[in-house]
Formats: structure tokens, sequence, C-alpha cells
């Protein structure tokens, strides 16, 4: 396989890194320089930025707003984000409900969604989990029950909404029929945050952000054109957007990312005289993270150019999950020993006050729940034993 680019690739990589590099408002260049924090605002103006260019969705196609980028144009793209340090956008509208909406809603949810979330009007995050349904996701309690209007009443708790307090729309799975096996009774809808009965209450991680909420419903009216697809399929949908969820969380640009800053500050660290990245037991370790940097980068590149083909993505995105995950912990850990007592400075949203140190630990504290959300990783290994290896269940 060859694996090299051609020459009208490199020369869209060389399109794409200009345009970012004059594209990047100065303030964002500089804490993506500094490997600063971003505010929400930023996020969102980097949004802005993009929509206005046409590059806010690469992998949307183009009757839906995307650039039609091929999979490899998707792939130069990513890399060049996240080489440049570039704010991280959200992805539940974008690469979750988007997608969700293009491949089951109806045309008029189609019109009315998809635009807004192009352009950053409209936010969204995700109401999955519950208190007592994460891994177990089909066993949640959220009620959605038919009013003589023929609108839905949703009554329930949500947890870990990510950024919900900066959302203006939810999607929810929510329990439609309790007298059918769990997975047969549940329906996925599309709720505006400012319907009355919809209360946030956002709470702090280690990590040091307010990323996560608690979203409560109290007879929260839904209108019955905001149903995706048929009643009690929700299942069916929730899944397809999991599938697209972990693709995304491989995170190969962070772990690609933290791997350079890391290299770059063992060149200037001295251990016994000399560089610490000269120490070859360092080196070493540095290397066998850049291989499973390699595996993974490649096993995304054939996941993409198997959506390319329209194939949705499978089981093998729980694998993407599972081992991109987890070098985004093994990546960070390395950060933290080149830093050694440097890596007891706290997090510095502004990230120019040491650039050395400043936000590695609350990187190494969020990463932590990387192995837990969108599935956790036994749950993820427990998908890859069934679907992929046949294994009967335990
Ligand atoms: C940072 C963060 C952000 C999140 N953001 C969102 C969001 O925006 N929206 C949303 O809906 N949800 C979100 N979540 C929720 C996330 O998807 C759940 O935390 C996850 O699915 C795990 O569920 P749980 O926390 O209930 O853990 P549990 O299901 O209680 O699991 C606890 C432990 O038991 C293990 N376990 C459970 N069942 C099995 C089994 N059958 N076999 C083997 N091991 C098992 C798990 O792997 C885990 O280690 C977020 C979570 C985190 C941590």
């Amino acid at each position: 396989m060859d694996m090299s680019f051609t020459p009208e690739q490199e020369a869209f990589r060389s399109e794409v890194r200009e345009w970012i590099a004059q594209a990047m408002p100065p303030h964002i260049a500089t804490k993506a320089n500094n490997d600063g924090a971003f505010s929400n605002a930023e996020v969102m103006e980097w949004h802005k930025v993009l929509a206005a260019k046409g590059w806010v969705a690469p992998h949307w196609p183009k009757e839906f707003g995307g650039p039609g980028f091929d999979a490899t144009q998707r792939f130069i793209f990513g890399q060049e984000m996240e080489l440049a340090g570039t704010p991280q956008l959200s992805p539940f509208g974008l690469s979750m409900v988007g997608p969700l909406i293009m491949q089951f809603g109806n045309d008029a949810q189609k019109q009315r969604f998809l635009p807004k979330i192009l352009s950053g009007e409209e936010v969204w995050c995700q109401g999955y989990s519950e208190p007592n349904a994460g891994s177990d996701l089909a066993s949640l309690k959220t009620r959605a029950e038919k009013n003589a209007a023929g609108n839905y009443v949703l009554n329930g708790q949500k947890t870990w909404t990510t950024y919900a307090q900066y959302a203006d729309w939810i999607f929810v799975l929510a329990r439609t029929n309790p007298d059918v096996k769990q997975q047969a009774g549940i329906s996925f809808f599309l709720v505006d945050m400012k319907t009355p009965g919809l209360t946030v209450k956002p709470f702090l991680t280690t990590g040091g952000t307010p990323a996560f909420c608690e979203t409560w419903f109290e007879n929260v009216e839904v209108p019955k054109e905001n149903l995706i697809g048929q009643e009690n399929m929700g299942w069916t949908y929730a899944k397809a957007l999991l599938g697209h969820e972990r693709t995304l969380v491989s995170g190969v640009g962070i772990s690609a990312r933290t791997l350079l800053r890391t290299k770059r500050l063992a060149k200037e660290i001295q251990k016994d005289g000399r560089p610490l990245l000269e120490d070859p037991g360092f080196r070493a370790k540095i290397a066998r993270s850049e291989i499973k940097l390699e595996a993974l980068r490649m096993t995304v590149l054939r996941s993409l150019a198997s959506a390319q083909l329209g194939h949705a993505p499978g089981p093998e995105s729980s694998i993407l999950k599972l081992r991109g995950t987890d070098l985004q912990q093994e990546t960070v850990d390395l950060l933290m020993e080149v830093l050694g007592h440097d890596s007891l400075t706290w997090f510095n949203p502004e990230g120019t006050v040491n650039p050395r140190g400043e936000s590695a630990p609350s990187i190494f504290n969020y990463v932590r729940a990387a192995t837990i959300y969108a599935g956790s990783n036994e749950i993820q290994k427990n998908i890859i034993a069934k679907m992929i290896l046949g294994l009967p269940s335990a």
C-alpha cells in the first residue's frame, strides 16, 4: 500500500496550512502556541471563521454544506488543524447529531437543523447518560409520554451532559414504551434547551473545567415534529451515533500534539549533562508511543476510506476508541515524566506564564476520563469480543 501523498494532496496540505496561519485570530494563535485552554467563546469564534470559509464540517457531504473533501483530504485537513493546535470544535452538532439527522431525519428536520449547526448559530449537547444508566444505557429511566396534542412530555434526569450550559439544543434518549424489552422502547428526541421545565446544573471536575452538567426534565413538552425517525426505534439511531462518537474520540491529533510537545521539551531539558531526548531509555518510550500512534493513524485512515465509500462506522470504531484513549493517557504520562516538578504547576487558561508546565496537569486529569466517556473501554472490549472476534457473550 503506497501511503505517500500525491503532489495535489501536498498542494492541498500547503493551502490548508497557509490558510490556518493567516486565519487564526492572533489571541487564539498565542494560546495555541502556548498550549493554553480555549474558552467557549474562543471555540465559537474559531467555528465561525471555519464556517465562513466553508470548512467547518469537513466530513459532511456537499449537499448539506460540507466542502466535498475526499477521505485523504479530510485526514490532511484534520492533521494540519491538530498540528496548529487550533481550538477543538464542539462535536455534538457537527459530528454526532448532524450526521444522524442526515441519516435518519426527515426533510423538514434536515432543513431546520443542519444549516444552524454549520453556522454555529445553534450549539448542541448530548443527553444519553443517566445516574444509573451509563454503560447499561438501555436501562435509562427518563420517560416521554404523549399528551392530548400528540406531543411528548419528558420527565427524568441526565448526567455528564458536557457543555450543556452553552448549548441551545440537546438530543435525548427517552423511554416511550416501558412494557417491552428495554432496547425496543426508547425514542430519540431533539429538544430546545429553552423549553420550560429543563434545568442545567454545571459541576467542576478535577481537571479544573466546568465542562459537565446535570440536566433535569420536569414536564418538558417536546413537539412531535422533533422525534427522529420512528417512535421506539431510538436505540438503532443511538447506536449509529455512538459509532460516529467513538471514531471521533480516537484523538490521534491530541496524542500527536502531546508527543510533539514532549519531544520539544525533552530536547531542552537536560539529564546527566545531555538532553533527555538522547537518553536511550526515554527514546525507547517515545518510539513505542510513536509506533502506536502511526498504527492508530493508519486504522483511522482505513475507517475514513470505508466511510467515504458510504459505510457507516461499524464495531471497528470500538478499536479506535480503545487504542486511541489508551494512547492519549500514555502520551500525557510521558509529558508529565519529562516535566518532572514543573508538572506540579496548575493550569493557566491564558497559556502565557509558564509554557513549559502549564496545562499539563489539567490535561493529565482530563484524559483519565477518556477511557470512560463514549462508552468505557471495558465495554469496548466486550463489543470487540462479540462483534469482531465472534466470541460468545459472558
Ligand atoms: C468526561 C465525561 C464526559 C461525558 N459526557 C457525556 C455527555 O456529554 N453526554 C452523555 O450522555 N454522557 C456523557 N458521559 C457519560 C459516559 O458516556 C458514561 O460515563 C459512560 O458510558 C460510563 O457509564 P457510567 O459512568 O455510568 O459507569 P458505569 O456503567 O457505572 O461503569 C463503572 C465501571 O464498571 C465497568 N462496567 C460496567 N458494566 C460492565 C460490563 N458489562 N462488563 C465489564 N465492565 C463493566 C465500566 O467499564 C466502568 O469501569 C460523559 C462521561 C465523562 C466521564
